[in-house]
């Protein structure tokens, strides 16, 4: 990416057709979909990218088979399409992942669940599948995880993804793929397919991707108000988050993109003008655990009572688990949302289904991480829980011509970018189709063309692939600058521990490269380590936050003392976001 200095310098310079507000992946998207149809666009972030909700997800790319239970199959259909667009677009950072519904004591799997994965394997694949070798349709070319990879049969130039059927699995062949309820002796099981990704990685590529187009991009800028020409909004007023300073982006459209912050921008326009239902935050809580204490080849779908299910899910060498679903009570503070942590209750609530499912006694101590976030979730007045509330994206336009777009998931970000800039194209009256299904949002490389550099963990080699795609040479090249840099971020002389393959490469590449300016930044979005190591990183002693901050110092020029304040703010930061539990 550009660096912050020039990004600022171009957005108080420029005027833009169209400025995005919000740098999650709805605004990531937004800025691609316009950038690509040939608008300049200017993206303004106030905290860091990604730093909302679209770094707290379950990392899934996928239909949401629950929501055929509300027989919402509009909306799973939607989602089952853009799952394999993302899968094709994005090989290297989203990808098939077998999930499992265990049987036990002889029962046969649950016969309702096998109905809803018939429908869903319906709605997935019936385009390409009728397609398939023997029914008329082009070369398979590999069976990858068990899920069929075809050659590209839309004729885009892309390989297109197709999951095979669900079907029934021998007990044998779930303890394989679940290690962890070896104990338990599952008699049977359900596999099936579903996506996974690093969802804010998925919004760094997304970002990288509108840049290339021209997008100008900018992170620690809050968008005050918007720029007012005559009731019509001519751009938004920011203020720089690092050095107080205010000024004016001017664009002929403004796209709010602030998930659940959305009616704090003109809320009076939004409630008043487009009787915009309001949104009802809805707090999800993850864990982590290393791989050793809880093993995963595949996904799980645990029973949590009450009719609920939750995941653990194999996850950057280790095991992900949530997620909990509970209404966030309204609050008057404008903040309340900016740091949700995990609460205690909603912890034991995982841990003790996790616990009775495997039958292992895992308590809040031994947890690697922990994490919350919030749904913007929009109420439709129905008085059920936000279980039930729907996923549906929402698009307004008020009287300033501001164009709000939220709601949805992680998964459609494509749709509601289009649907957002389809309207900004359908006023302007202007001929310009969406293209962003035929952009590659970065580029895969083989393990195969990787240097190899001493020092550098073998297991790092795979993680930088899925992470970074073809930049993944660019990491490794700042990797031989210094020795320490080849090294993990976090060291371990326990081999009964391995450490996360993370490097400090990393690190110096998020600060140069990636707009990167605190530690947070760098452990929590650009690696992930402050979720699945955050008892290594915020560690109280500082030892790892200080190694950060002392690499990123160098690129962006921290005295010894700025260095240190950075490395003891980050601990305040993972005290508020609740990264350690127990
Ligand atoms: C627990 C949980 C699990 C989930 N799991 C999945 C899943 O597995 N799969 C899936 O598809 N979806 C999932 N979702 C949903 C998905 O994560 C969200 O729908 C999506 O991330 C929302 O993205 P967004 O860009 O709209 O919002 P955000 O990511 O919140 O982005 C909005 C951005 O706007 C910025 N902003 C706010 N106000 C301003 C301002 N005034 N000026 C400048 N910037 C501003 C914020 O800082 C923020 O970065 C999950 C959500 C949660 C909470």
């Amino acid at each position: 990416m550009i660096t912050r200095s020039n990004a600022l310098a171009a957005l108080a310079a420029d005027t833009f057709d169209v400025v995005v507000v919000g740098g999650g992946i709805t605004g990531a998207g937004v800025a691609l979909d316009a950038a690509t149809r040939g608008y300049s666009v200017a993206l303004v972030e106030r905290s860091d990218y990604a730093s909302g909700t679209s770094s707290r997800s379950s990392k899934l790319v996928h239909g949401g088979l629950r929501y055929l239970q509300n027989f919402d199959l509009g909306l799973v259909r939607e989602a089952l399409l853009e799952r394999q667009i993302n899968v094709k677009l994005a090989p290297h950072l989203v990808k098939p992942l077998p999930l499992v519904v265990a049987a036990f004591e002889g029962q046969r799997p649950d016969r309702l669940t096998g109905v809803g994965l018939n429908l869903y394997d319906v709605m997935s694949v019936e385009r390409l599948r009728s397609r398939r070798p023997g029914r008329g349709g082009g070369p398979a070319v590999k069976e990858a995880h068990g899920a069929l990879a075809i050659a590209d049969l839309d004729g885009d130039g892309l390989a297109d993804w197709s999951p095979d059927r669900h079907r029934v699995i021998p007990g044998e062949e779930v303890v394989e793929r679940l290690p962890a309820l070896a104990g338990r002796n599952p008699t049977s099981g359900y596999l099936f397919y579903d996506c996974q990704t690093d969802d804010a990685r998925l919004v760094l590529t997304v970002l990288q991707e509108a840049e290339r187009f021209g997008a100008v991009c900018c992170n620690g800028l809050e968008v005050t108000d918007l720029l007012d020409a005559g009731g019509r909004s001519s751009g938004v007023h920011v203020t720089d988050v690092v050095s107080g300073a205010a000024f004016a982006v001017r664009a002929q459209s403004v796209v709010n993109a602030t998930g659940v912050w959305a009616d704090r921008l003109r809320p009076e326009e939004l409630h008043d003008e487009a009787e915009v239902p309001v949104i009802r935050p809805s707090r999800g809580t993850h864990l982590t655990l290393r791989h050793d204490q809880l093993p995963l080849v595949s996904g799980a779908i645990i029973p949590a009572g009450g009719g609920r299910s939750i995941f653990a899910l194999p996850w950057l060498g280790g095991t992900l688990i949530g997620t909990t679903d509970n209404e966030v009570e309204p609050s008057e503070d404008p903040h309340s949302l900016d740091h949700v942590a995990p609460q205690p209750e909603d912890i034991a609530y995982l841990l003790d289904a996790t616990n009775a499912y495997f039958g292992t006694s895992l308590a809040p101590a031994d947890l690697a991480g922990a994490f919350a976030g919030v749904r913007p979730l929009i109420s439709t007045g129905d008085p059920k829980k936000s279980v039930d509330i729907s996923r549906k994206a929402e698009l307004y336009e008020t009287s300033s011509g501001m164009i709000t777009i939220t709601g949805g998931k992680l998964t459609t970000w494509r749709r509601m970018a289009k649907l957002a800039v389809d309207r900004l194209v359908e006023r302007e009256a202007r001929d310009a189709p969406c293209r962003t299904h035929e952009i590659p949002l970065g580029q895969a490389v083989g393990l195969d063309e990787m240097a190899q550099v001493e020092g550098v963990p073998e297991a790092a080699y795979a993680q930088l692939a899925g992470r970074y795609g073809h930049v993944a040479h660019e990491v490794l090249r700042i990797a031989t600058e210094r020795g320490e840099f080849a090294q993990p971020v976090v060291a371990s002389d326990d081999p009964a521990r391995p450490r996360p393959p993370d490097l400090l490469a990393e690190v110096v590449h998020a600060a140069r490269h990636e707009q990167a300016r605190t530690v947070g930044d760098a452990l929590l979005r650009r690696t992930r380590l402050g979720l699945t190591a955050a008892r290594d990183v915020a560690a109280p002693e500082g030892v790892t936050a200080r190694r950060v901050a002392v690499a990123m110092a160098r690129e962006l020029g921290w005295d010894a003392a700025r260095t240190e304040t950075e490395a003891q703010a980050f601990l305040v930061e993972a005290a508020r976001e609740g990264i350690v539990a127990g």
